[in-house]
């Protein structure tokens, strides 16, 4: 199986280097925060009370993210392989993932980093508000989840550095680049 985990800061292109990633090697693309969205959209119990969360850019509980995966990984067992956007964001998270995957004797090969420094980071977002309307866009929470990217969400980087599997790549540059970079550092490039 190819398991990819795409990581970085919000508005690093994880969504849309997924896009490319899941097209070009047919892997099932799992972002907790489009899973955490439609459950809001479709006004579930669970999208009601994580709404509040959402809005001010904190982080949902690791028990709700970790049981959305797991449910995930069952229903697509003999796929190709996984590609995980916006999950895992703790430390706990990780662990969960890594545990999960063994019990499918598979796990994650790569970890890849998009670095984007701050200030481009934010100009994207507002942009995004703009174009898209996103509900946690909005100039405080921005700042807010950059935060917490930086407290909690950074350290799963160290945690797959430990196991040699971080690759870092420059995420400025046109999607094209970007890409390239991304199949280099996966072993995938032609
Ligand atoms: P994203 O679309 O990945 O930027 O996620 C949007 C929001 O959903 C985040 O700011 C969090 O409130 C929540 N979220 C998404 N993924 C996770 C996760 N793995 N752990 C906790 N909260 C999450």
């Amino acid at each position: 199986m190819l398991n990819i985990l795409l990581f970085g800061p919000p508005g690093a292109g994880k969504g849309t280097q997924s896009e490319k990633l899941i097209h070009g090697h047919g892997l099932i693309h799992l972002s907790t925060g489009d899973m955490l969205r439609a459950e809001r959209k479709a006004g579930t119990e669970l999208g009601k009370q994580i709404q509040a969360i959402m809005d001010a850019g904190k982080l949902v509980s690791d028990d709700i993210v970790i049981k959305m995966i797991g449910q995930k990984l069952k229903e697509h067992t003999g796929a190709v392989g996984f590609i995980f956007d916006g999950f895992p964001r703790t430390v706990v998270q990780a662990e969960a993932l890594d545990s999960l995957l063994a019990g499918y004797n598979t796990q994650i090969e790569h970890v890849v980093l998009l670095e984007v420094h701050e200030q481009e980071l934010v100009h994207r977002l507002l942009k995004r508000a703009q174009e898209e309307g996103r509900t946690d866009d909005t100039p405080a929470t921005i700042q807010k989840r950059i935060d917490i990217y930086k407290r909690e969400t950074l350290p799963v980087a160290d945690h797959y550095e430990k196991k040699g599997k971080l690759r870092r790549i420059s995420g400025i540059g046109s999607v094209e680049e970007i890409y390239g970079q991304i199949e280099l550092a996966i072993g995938k490039a032609n």
